[in-house]
């Protein structure tokens, strides 16, 4: 799926020019791929990022949960995601525990 051209061999990228760094994509994603990181050339000083994308497991709740269609997950036919592990978990977790930053 997705509303923006995917980079090549990537499971989930950004458009940054839309992202209003809302924190909403990390708080849903179930496997730590996503955090934000300090941008200080940005309006609220934050940016998402794709921090490990060989964890993504492909469950679109970013994409689906982010109001600025910024975010976009490609193609189950065309990307071999990840499977959840105890670890991403974890991970995620973490993230969450530390307002959504980057570890
Ligand atoms: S598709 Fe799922 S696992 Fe991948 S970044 Fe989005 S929310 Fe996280
Ligand atoms: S949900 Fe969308 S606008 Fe919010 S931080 Fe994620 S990509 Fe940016």
């Amino acid at each position: 799926m997705g509303l923006l051209k995917a980079p090549e061999n990537t499971p989930v990228w950004v458009n940054e020019s839309r992202c209003k760094a809302c924190d909403l994509c990390v708080s849903v994603c179930p496997s730590g791929t996503l955090a934000m990181r300090l941008d200080e050339h940005k309006v609220l000083g934050k940016m998402v990022e794709v921090i490990s994308p060989e964890n993504c497991i492909g469950c679109c709740e970013c994409e689906l949960h982010c109001p600025d269609f910024a975010i976009a997950v490609a193609d189950r036919k065309e990307f071999k995601f990840a499977k959840l592990t105890d670890e991403s978990r974890q991970r995620a977790e973490a993230i969450k525990a530390n307002g959504f930053m980057a570890l």
